[in-house]
């Protein structure tokens, strides 16, 4: 009996212990959430006033680029020009049995009224005398007469004629005067060189007076509109090798031709063909 009354209050002590317990954890848990931060109550979003001017948009700040790679500049189309245009010079030689193909008499192809050739049976590249003639019609009705023509193709034999006769071809800044026959233009038909009746029966009826004529300045301002370069500029002696010649001329079409002028290089500095020094 004793012992029964014993449990009957343990059971008691338990239940009221395992109240306690339970009032004390939900007393706990009552503490914390009133503790806990309280929630913000919520605002209203801030209603946009349709007639004041909205706020400046904060600039956003610039990405940082990665470090930019130097765009090279374009290069030019070298392969392209160099299909089109043959050059002749010092370093890119003719072959010793190059000959040219289409030539045709000057006297019969360069009939404009503005230039004589002087000699009857001097031969030129057929499509270098068509632009020819059309450059002297021009030149005639620009009122510029008295263009004399010494010679264009020269045949391998007359240009080494030509070069052994001189003492010194090559002069004393080390430009070429006369170039061997593998070095002409004149052996390709396209080149011709010109003069004016002033000076054409002087010794040297070449000078570098004829830039200065009224013929030669016309030439210089206009051969390009026809296709052709003043192949041996001044100031270019460095690269050509070849010293300035105003009356030398060279065909590479009208849009080449156009092409070096705006850039102002020379014929090598166009093909990327510059040698170094
Ligand atoms: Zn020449």
């Amino acid at each position: 009996m004793k012992i029964r009354v014993t449990k009957i209050a343990l059971l008691r002590i338990l239940i009221i212990v395992l109240v306690l317990l339970i009032a004390a954890l939900l007393a706990a848990i009552l503490m914390r959430n009133s503790t806990a931060a309280p929630k913000p109550t919520p605002t209203s979003a801030p209603t946009v006033n349709p007639f004041t001017t909205a706020p400046p948009t904060e600039v956003p700040t610039a990405v940082p680029t990665p470090a930019a790679t130097p765009t090279p500049a374009p290069t030019a189309d070298y392969a392209a020009r160099r299909a089109e245009i043959l050059l002749v010079n010092l370093y890119h030689r003719l072959a010793d049995d190059y000959l040219p193909g289409d030539l045709v008499t000057v006297v019969n192809y360069i009939t404009a009224d503005s230039i004589r050739s002087r000699s009857g049976d001097t031969m030129i590249d057929r499509t270098t005398a068509a632009a020819a003639n059309r450059m002297f019609e021009a030149a005639a009705r620009d009122g510029v007469y008295g263009f004399v023509l010494t010679t264009a193709y020269r045949p391998k034999e007359f240009q080494q004629t030509l070069y052994s006769a001189e003492d010194r071809p090559v002069n004393d800044q080390g430009y070429y005067m006369v170039v061997p026959p593998f070095a002409s233009e004149h052996r390709t038909g396209l080149a011709f060189d010109i003069t004016n009746e002033e000076m054409v029966n002087k010794p040297d009826s070449l000078l570098d007076a004829f830039g200065q004529s009224g013929q030669g300045r016309w030439l210089a301002e206009h051969c390009w509109e026809y296709g052709f370069i003043i192949r041996y500029p001044v100031g270019k002696e460095e690269i050509t090798r070849i010293s300035y010649e105003p009356w030398h001329l060279r065909y590479v079409g009208v849009e080449h031709a156009m092409a070096i002028r705006a850039s102002g290089e020379c014929l090598e500095e166009y093909l990327g063909e510059v040698e170094p020094a």
